[in-house]
């Protein structure tokens, strides 16, 4: 079962949590297979959408926010993009384009920043967004002064540095049946240049704390994150510290395969779309049919759902397809 777990270190500005997918990984997995055009991600591309997977899931436990948290990135080699959104419940679901071929050993850089030119954007798409209202986002390189990353842990350790001044430390893995990730991250100082807060002895003690911790967490080797337990990667990392453990009081936030895709949506797609647009997809194809990126959901609207979707503005409901 798919989980997630956050602790705190008893005393000390270190927050971190640890996440280990399992059903849900292998329902994006499982959906994506189904779709026999498209077929399974190749494997270091299943590899790559798992640990963004995990790394998504992390963030998205980690902080307050009622809406979608999306991690993507752009790429300019054969993957064009790779998506991962997590819902405030912990629901996602991921998929990716690609244009070419991606041998069975292609690194990072030779998928998506052959060119230097890749983006990894992070997404906050608030639930109640009003009309016209931009969602927050933030884009960073796949590269720095010293060349191209070539993990993704990297790429989101920059990413929280250079856009959320967040020292963080991610261990990221996956493979065709777990993706797993352990995040450490030094929390935002407190009363930082407040005389009331804290000194400078504990912003180096807090320092001190957190670059250790850090080292401890990036012994984990990826091997271990996906063979072991939660409860045993933790005694192992972190058996000498003062560990506290939120209690596991979150079955409502396990994470979980979800789509978001619905009739009512590509409905509005289509709408959208213009009526000649539509007719004319109709005229060529006898009916439009519309396939979901990310769950392979398959929406079809003939001549008479067309017409009526067009003439009263909105879907009918049709007995003969399940509506979500
Ligand atoms: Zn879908």
């Amino acid at each position: 079962m798919s989980e997630v777990h956050r602790f705190l270190f008893d005393g000390m500005p270190v927050r971190g949590a640890i996440v280990r997918l399992t059903d849900a990984w292998q329902e994006v997995l499982r959906r994506r297979a189904s779709d026999r055009e498209k077929g399974d991600f190749p494997a270091p591309l299943q590899d790559l959408l798992g640990e963004m997977s995990a790394a998504a899931v992390l963030m998205q436990s980690n902080i307050k926010f009622n809406g979608a948290l999306v991690l993507q990135i752009a790429g300019d080699g054969p993957v064009k993009l790779a998506v991962v959104e997590v819902q405030n419940d912990l629901g996602l679901r991921a998929t990716a384009t690609v244009q070419g071929d991606i041998a069975p050993q292609e690194s990072l850089s030779q998928m998506v920043n052959q060119h230097g030119t890749g983006r990894c954007a992070i997404t906050l798409d608030p639930s109640d967004r009003l009309p016209g209202q931009q969602p927050y986002q933030g884009v960073v390189p796949l590269m720095d002064a010293d060349g191209k990353f070539d993990d993704l842990s990297r790429i989101l350790q920059h990413y929280m540095r250079q856009s959320e001044q967040l020292d963080t430390t991610l261990v990221l893995a996956a493979n065709n049946e777990v993706a797993a990730g352990l995040l450490i991250q030094r929390l935002p100082g407190q009363g930082q240049g407040n005389l009331a807060g804290q000194g400078a002895g504990d912003e180096a003690a807090g320092e001190e704390d957190y670059q250790r911790l850090a080292i401890l967490a990036s012994s984990l080797k990826r091997e271990e994150l996906l063979a072991l337990d939660v409860n045993t990667v933790l005694h192992r990392l972190f058996w000498q510290e003062p560990l506290l453990r939120f209690a596991p009081d979150q079955s409502d936030r396990r994470p979980h395969f979800h789509c978001t895709c619905s009739r009512e949506r590509v409905a509005k797609m289509l709408l959208g779309l213009g009526e000649a647009e539509v007719q004319s997809v109709l005229a060529e194809q006898g009916q439009v049919d519309v396939g979901c990126d990310f769950c392979s959901a398959r929406y079809v609207f003939d001549r008479v759902d067309v017409g009526a979707l067009f003439q009263t503005g909105q879907i009918q409901s049709r007995s003969d397809s399940p509506l979500h």
